[in-house]
């Protein structure tokens, strides 16, 4: 009996080829194993239960043809074949479509079946899911979702490799690499879902279930391998949509659901893999062993009985005489930016998976979005504000780069924000809102804001002077921040809204300046520091001694005015989810300061950091029952503020910028350099922009969807690249006009002055 067995990589991240040996070599002691490879650098056919190597050239040089009638050959020949590969077996399902009594791996019509992100053919097991979005839409709905799942998500490609995306350039920069090594824009965000990973194996005959055996993992590599599991029997509510799963798939070999059980004890499907995993004989040494029932059943010959040693199972790195005919190759060069295990695998994995695109484009083409839904768009769609307000401008004798100010859309934010606190708002309790100067010091929106009932949120007494100067009087101003002394000498006298202390040092001043007469406020109150998530603002209070710190602190504070407290956690930047945990937390907090203070919370302020669609979409409902929350924990509040900055701001402006030379590339590839820079755009690190081109003919606005071209700034930085995977219109030329949309934030507020002249 002869045995071809793939997959031999042996590194962290090992593949399943020496495990599937072990067993082999268990189960039938004098079958002819043969190990095959496609590069030399693959420690595992150094392993010596192999009897004979077959070593091919990489992937991205085989004669695939060729290669094709010799597995042939090895098949009609009576050997038999264990893929340890899943790009290989894909390969090999695309030359025997309805497999090969010998070929031990699933068919076509079966892996297509398994797809990520769906795994269709799971969808009778017990699993769930977790959340997805295919990065086919457009960036503006990619930011949301990982705003949504609190950033916590995963940016997969369609065969291997997936990586965390904590933050938005992270995303970008990760997108921009697999999307190149895997030439596919069909990558997906994928929401994290904690808990413990395990997985069931399980080996099938042409749609018979052979054996399964779960496995939970007990220790892992840094890379979330499995370095120690436990392995037990997969409970019969699995075992049996299982079995019916492997018919309706009619599978042959082995395979892997890879699972993560939440703390509620839900079981999430992360991946199906189409061959053994690498744990593979660690289920041998339990007394499962699933390669040799594969055998077995596929060449009638009866495989030993595999002795229980232990239901656990670890791993040990050993070392091995390198066979002399093979010996070591120098270091290889370092890849360089590589993302994921594939692109440093040494067979050339990605090689084949661009040669399998050509086999057949369509190989793994799932529909990432549900049947019947519109195809998505990577071009965001503009607000019909955003569109009248772009209208209403004068380009042709615009100067660029140049912000605009949109008029309408800016009034129509502050109107909604107004409507909404007014509608939350009760007798007892009143909703308001403190326009955070400091996002976007323009006076235009600081009016607005005045205009509609806003507060002046400030963050020094420069920002007090300009809301003064806009029209504020004192007592509509809230006074936030560390510097909030800065420039000396501007304190108002008059009596203010509300002053927070961020740190107990301003605490103490504050109250010497309330003594001496220099300053007087209708609240004073303390902002506190976050638990648990790391922030260098407000009074912290998470030991003991913290927290007696500040009780003693609040109880110098003086009794004329009300008590406040304050506190500020970006939701943009923990996600909305965390941040109405977050938000439930401190009302906590809030109860024990009351309680151990003796002083009752009159003023709840929860800060900004929204991001616009976050603040303004309907999120009422939301709000309505925090307010009913703070009601009934802190029953003394008399005013909930918030103090939005760039909800407000950020789709208040847009940048007009002119391109000033396009340069064309290899492959489609494209350059284009504008007049603006990313002194102008400086937050494209940290959010996207909706973009559009205005026709240089019809004056039309046109979306910019995603491709192959990047947007150079004018600075001779290398870093100056304002924005990646991006497509200009048909006929985009020197001198049109583009326009990025949701710049009115800290885009405006930080740009800077530089490379002018
Ligand atoms: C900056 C700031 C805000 C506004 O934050 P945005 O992210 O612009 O919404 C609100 N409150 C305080 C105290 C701030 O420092």
């Amino acid at each position: 009996m002869k045995i071809y067995v793939s997959g031999l990589y042996a590194g962290g991240n090992p593949q399943p080829g020496v495990g599937i040996v072990r067993s082999l070599r268990q189960g039938f002691p004098k079958a002819t194993l043969v190990g095959v490879e496609y590069s030399n650098r693959v420690s595992g056919i150094h392993f010596d239960e192999l009897d004979a190597l077959w070593i091919e050239r990489p992937w991205g040089e085989l004669d695939l043809d060729a290669y094709g009638e010799k597995v042939r050959g090895a098949l009609d020949g009576g050997g038999f074949w264990i893929s340890g590969s899943d790009l290989e077996a894909m390969w090999l399902a695309s030359i025997f479509p309805d497999g090969h009594p010998n070929l031990l791996a699933p068919p076509m019509a079966g892996i297509k079946r398994i797809t990520k992100p769906v795994v269709e053919a799971a969808s009778d097991l017990p699993v769930r899911i977790p959340t997805y979005l295919s990065t086919e839409h457009s960036d503006w709905d990619l930011h949301a979702f990982c705003r949504e799942h609190n950033w916590r998500v995963w940016l997969k490609g369609p065969y291997y490799d997936a990586s965390r995306t904590p933050t938005w350039d992270a995303f970008t920069a990760v997108r921009n690499a697999l999307s190149k090594v895997w030439s596919t824009e069909k990558l997906f965000l994928q929401a994290h879902v904690s808990g413990y990973e395990e997985s069931v194996m399980l080996s099938a005959y042409q749609g018979e279930l052979l054996g399964a055996v779960s496995m939970r993992k007990r220790d892992i590599t840094p890379e979330g391998k499995t370095w120690a599991g436990d392995v037990s029997e997969v409970p019969p509510s699995f075992l049996e949509p299982l079995r019916r799963m492997v018919r309706d798939t009619n599978w042959t070999g082995g395979g892997e659901l890879e699972m993560v059980r939440d703390a509620a004890n839900q079981l999430w499907l992360i991946e199906m893999n189409p061959r053994f995993p690498a744990w593979v004989h660690g289920a041998t040494i339990a007394g499962q062993n699933l390669p040799a029932l594969l055998v077995q059943a596929a060449s009638g010959v009866s495989a030993q009985p595999a002795p229980a040693h232990s239901a656990e199972f670890t791993r040990v790195v050993l070392e091995v005489p390198v066979r002399p005919d093979y010996p070591l190759p120098p270091l290889p060069e370092p890849f360089a930016g590589a993302v994921g295990h594939s692109m440093k695998h040494p067979s050339g994995l990605t090689a084949l998976a661009a040669r399998l695109h050509e086999i057949d484009p369509d190989m793994l083409d799932v529909a990432l979005d549900p049947a019947g839904s519109a195809a998505p768009s990577a071009a965001a769609v503009l607000p019909d504000s955003f569109v009248a307000d772009i209208a209403a401008q004068d380009f042709d004798a615009m100067q660029t780069p140049q912000y605009i100010y949109m008029d309408t859309t800016a009034a129509g934010l502050f109107e909604q924000a107004a409507a909404r606190a007014h509608r939350l708002s009760t007798n007892d309790v009143e909703v308001i809102s403190g326009y955070s100067i400091k996002t976007n010091p323009d006076k235009r929106l600081i009016k607005l804001a005045l205009d509609h009932g806003f507060y002046a949120e400030a963050i020094s007494l420069g920002e007090v002077q300009t809301a003064l100067e806009v029209g504020f009087r004192p007592d509509q101003v809230i006074l936030n921040g560390p510097g909030k002394w800065w420039p000396q000498g501007l304190m108002p006298r008059e009596r203010m809204h509300a002053v927070f202390c961020d740190s107990i040092a301003d605490l103490d001043r504050v109250v010497a300046a309330v003594e001496a007469g220099e300053m007087s406020a209708k609240h004073i109150g303390i902002r506190i520091r976050t638990p648990n998530i790391v922030s260098r603002f407000g009074i912290p209070l998470d030991s003991p001694t913290t927290f007696g710190k500040l009780v003693a602190a609040v109880k110098r504070l003086p009794a004329n005015s009300a008590f406040g407290v304050h506190f500020h956690m970006a939701s943009s930047h923990v996600g909305v989810a965390q941040w109405w945990h977050l938000f439930e937390s401190m009302l906590k907090w809030c109860r024990s300061i009351q309680t151990l203070t003796g002083r009752t919370i009159e003023m709840l302020d929860m800060g900004g950091g929204w991001y616009p669609d976050d603040w303004h979409a309907d999120e009422t409902a939301k709000i309505a029952k925090a307010v009913e929350l703070v009601r009934a924990m802190l029953p003394a509040v008399r005013q909930i503020a918030s103090e939005p900055g760039k909800a407000m701001a950020q789709p208040s402006m847009a940048l007009a910028m002119r391109i000033l030379e396009i340069q064309e590339h290899e492959e489609g590839h494209v350059e284009a350099v504008v007049d603006a820079s990313i002194a102008e755009i400086p937050m494209h690190f940290w959010q996207p922009h909706r973009m559009v081109r205005q026709c240089g003919e019809t004056g039309a606005l046109q979306p910019i969807g995603r491709g192959k071209t990047h947007l150079m700034g004018r600075l001779c930085m290398e870093h100056d690249i304002i924005a990646s995977n991006v497509q200009l219109p048909e006929g985009t030329r020197a001198g049109d006009l583009l326009i990025f949309c949701d710049a009115g934030g800290y885009d405006r507020s930080m740009s800077y002055v530089f490379g002018r002249g």
